[in-house]
């Protein structure tokens, strides 16, 4: 079977900002079932359409928790973010074996669309919290090492750099 694949860092995809779906249609709803499978094979637990090269505002998660096994998200929008913050290590499907502690509101309120087109609202705490944000950041083009201090940002250069160089001799 042909696979999209995930997108890599630098890949300019990832910073662009990502359109409203407003319509949930037969489409998004093909979209997310690969996205589901592709974030399952991947081992993810996380993953926004731009990390498939497509720029709509769509994620998906897998976490433990029933209710958020196997969920998609349309248009989410983060309505509120706790001034508590945590620091906790992130990695992500399109910086592979790139980790580094992030700080992130530790809860959050999302809105969002689900694939039966019910608009919800999500009380996210701990690490539903940090997915939602993480992979709404997607949407807005930013990577969670965007978001490091300095000290941590050091600590990637290298892998950072190992990437770009990967991206450059793959599109060259
Ligand atoms: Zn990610």
């Amino acid at each position: 079977m042909v696979r999209q694949d995930i997108k890599i860092y630098p890949d300019p995809v990832l910073k662009k900002n990502s359109e409203e779906v407003k319509k949930v249609d037969d489409n998004t709803l093909a979209l997310i079932k690969d996205m589901l499978e592709i974030m399952k094979e991947a081992g993810g637990i996380g993953l926004a359409a731009p990390q498939l090269g497509i720029s709509k505002r769509i994620i998906v998660l897998s976490l433990k928790e029933k209710s958020f096994d196997r969920l998609a998200l349309i248009d989410p929008v983060i309505e509120f973010f706790s001034k508590e913050t945590v620091f906790m290590e992130e990695g992500c499907l399109s910086l592979p074996e790139i980790n580094a502690k992030v700080e992130r509101s530790l809860k959050v309120i999302v809105k969002g669309i689900t694939r039966s087109g019910r608009l919800v609202e999500i009380n996210a705490e701990n690490l539903l919290a940090r997915v939602l944000q993480h992979e709404i950041d997607h949407l807005n083009g930013v990577l969670f090492i965007d978001r490091l201090g300095s000290q941590e940002k050091k600590g990637v250069e290298n892998d950072l750099e190992a990437l770009y160089k990967r991206y450059s001799a793959l599109t060259h």
